[in-house]
């Protein structure tokens, strides 16, 4: 039986006419890896290629990146919103649509969880210094790999029992967060500013969402590996199911 494999979305990256496509940071691949599976970066084609490519997947990572089109959630664009690539928008609220109605188990990580939100009617707000009242500093000035603020979860979620733990810490690299929580998702973890630091689907699908970058903090951190620990773990029985 081969390992599952793990389709990662990326970030669209031009940096010239000679050099442009999708970038997927080394630690996410690290991170499948270390954790059984076998990481694939799917491209930016369209929704329709997308949906092609996820199917030879049996897991999916939603990564972080590029703030997600206030169009796709009905709002006018903050001053502080940054960089949007509405291509990648689709894409992925085509593949977070997909990935639930297949029960294709899901992590959604960062700019990842805000599009899950999107795709399901969820809201965001699009620059938590203006718009959150006394916030922590969500936009650490540290590597990567640094845990700089608390999270709070929820008792009984699934978050909590892979994690076995109702308070940990994690790095913060987002201006943005959710705001109106979509109906099939319930937030299980909390900053102590109020931001919503992670949510998971209610229904029988595998799809977990957070605010901060666990592939980051994966290699140094026991907690963190665990979140891709079960990642892997769901899509292996992902993979038997199609395969019985
Ligand atoms: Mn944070």
């Amino acid at each position: 039986m081969r390992k599952p494999v793990i389709g990662i979305t990326g970030a669209f990256v031009k940096h010239n006419a000679s050099m442009e496509g999708v970038y997927v940071h080394q630690d996410y691949h690290k991170s499948v890896a270390a954790a059984g599976g076998i990481p694939i970066v799917l491209p930016f084609i369209d929704p329709e290629m997308a949906l092609e490519t996820v199917a030879l997947c049996d897991g999916l990572i939603l990564s972080g990146g590029e703030d997600v089109d206030p169009l796709y959630y009905g709002e006018e664009p903050h001053l502080q919103l940054g960089p949007t690539m509405p291509l990648r928008d689709e894409v992925e609220i085509a593949l977070v649509k997909h990935a639930l109605a297949r029960q294709i188990p899901l992590l959604a990580i960062c700019r990842g969880v805000q599009i899950m939100n999107v795709a399901l009617g969820g809201t965001l707000i699009q620059d938590i210094p203006s718009q959150v009242s006394q916030p922590l500093q969500h936009s650490q000035r540290v590597e990567r790999s640094r845990d700089t603020h608390w999270v709070a979860i929820e008792k009984g979620s699934r978050l909590a029992e892979i994690l076995k733990e109702d308070k940990i810490r994690v790095n913060s690299l987002h201006h943005q967060a959710l705001k109106d929580v979509a109906s099939e998702l319930r937030v299980v973890a909390k900053a102590s500013d109020g931001v919503i630091e992670a949510v998971e689907h209610t229904g029988s699908a595998f799809a977990i969402g957070v605010q901060w970058h666990p592939e980051s903090m994966a290699a140094s951190n026991p907690l963190m590996h665990k979140l891709f620990v079960e990642l892997i773990l769901r899509s292996r029985e992902k993979l038997h199911s199609v395969q019985d």
